[in-house]
């Protein structure tokens, strides 16, 4: 039986580290701050606010939303932005996407400040990640999977690494961060030919497909470490990975649950980049 990674012990590892950063930042009169922008009232944004909230909180960072109608016009959501990016006191910018389908994202993601740029969305930060250069900011999950295998210490260096799914938000970043601490990447896709076999020579299988349960037993390797970053909601309400965990957990060596898995960890990663953001500005003042 697999261990079970869980990603509650993750980010209370990570809370210690932080709360000493924000410590030291404090010290220097430095409050490090989110702010959050949200257009609408998506459940899921909702959602995923309150954790960030919360966690925020847990660690000293100040966090503020700025919440837009529905139905606002591009030039006044590009005003909104940009005001964040110039607010002195504001470290980190995380904005809710898929944004409303008449706002134009890919706009955004050119004005957003790339210092300030917590889920790594806009170009430069996307260019940083695939140069393996650090001093940018990966998208949140993508970085938290990482955060899992360093927490479990699992070897990533020579590793034969399957990623199914290869969207910006997880799947391409996630296969160049796990490139950088030299693993062997294979991402695999909907075209992919063979995906039990491919996903079978793993020894470690990240899913990032969003399609419940698809991973099954006789497509994971003896002995594989699987992270699962699906998060697929059925009708009556249910969360499922993309692994089938009971019986995946049977020849895995280490296992990722949904829920309290991946998803447990991506607040903490968002409150690194905003630490992480504050400890840079106040160096180059
Ligand atoms: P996406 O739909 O943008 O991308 C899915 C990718 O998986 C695509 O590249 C597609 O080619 C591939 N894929 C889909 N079905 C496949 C199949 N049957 N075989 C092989 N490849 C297949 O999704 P996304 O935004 O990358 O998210 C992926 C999953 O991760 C979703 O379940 C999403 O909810 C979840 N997610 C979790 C978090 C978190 O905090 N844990 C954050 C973001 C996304």
């Amino acid at each position: 039986m697999g261990i079970v990674m869980k990603g509650a012990d993750v980010a209370n590892a990570m809370k210690e580290e932080l709360l000493q950063r924000v410590a030291g930042l404090k010290e220097k009169g430095v409050s490090p701050c989110l702010a959050i922008l949200r257009v609408g009232a998506r459940p899921d944004d909702l959602a995923y606010e309150r954790g960030a909230k919360k966690r925020m909180e847990l660690l000293g960072i100040d966090c503020r939303t700025v919440e837009l109608p529905r139905d606002i016009r591009q030039e006044i959501f590009e005003e909104k932005l940009k005001e964040l990016n110039e607010d002195g006191r504001v470290h980190g910018i995380l904005l809710f996407r898929p944004l409303p389908g008449h706002l134009n994202e890919e706009a955004a993601k050119r004005i957003v400040d790339p210092g300030k740029d917590m889920d790594g969305m806009c170009p430069a930060n996307v260019a940083k990640v695939f140069a393996g250069d650090d001093t940018g900011y990966a998208p949140c999950t993508a970085e938290a999977v990482i955060e899992l295998l360093d927490h479990y210490k699992i070897p990533l260096s020579g590793k034969r690494v399957v990623v199914v799914g290869r969207s910006m938000v997880v799947g391409r970043p996630l296969s160049m961060l796990l490139l950088k601490r030299h693993a062997t990447v294979t991402i695999c896709h909907t075209r992919t030919r063979d995906l039990p076999g491919v996903c079978r020579e793993a020894e470690i299988l990240v899913a990032a497909a969003g399609k419940a349960r698809m991973i099954t037993q006789d497509m994971v390797g003896e002995q594989a470490v699987v992270a699962d970053v699906g998060i697929n909601v059925d009708e009556e309400g249910n969360m499922w990975g993309d692994v089938d965990f009971e019986t995946v957990q049977e020849q895995a060596s280490h296992i990722s649950p949904v829920p309290r898995g991946v998803g447990s960890i991506t607040t903490s990663v968002l409150a690194k980049h905003v630490v992480q953001a504050a400890e840079r500005q106040t160096d180059n003042e």
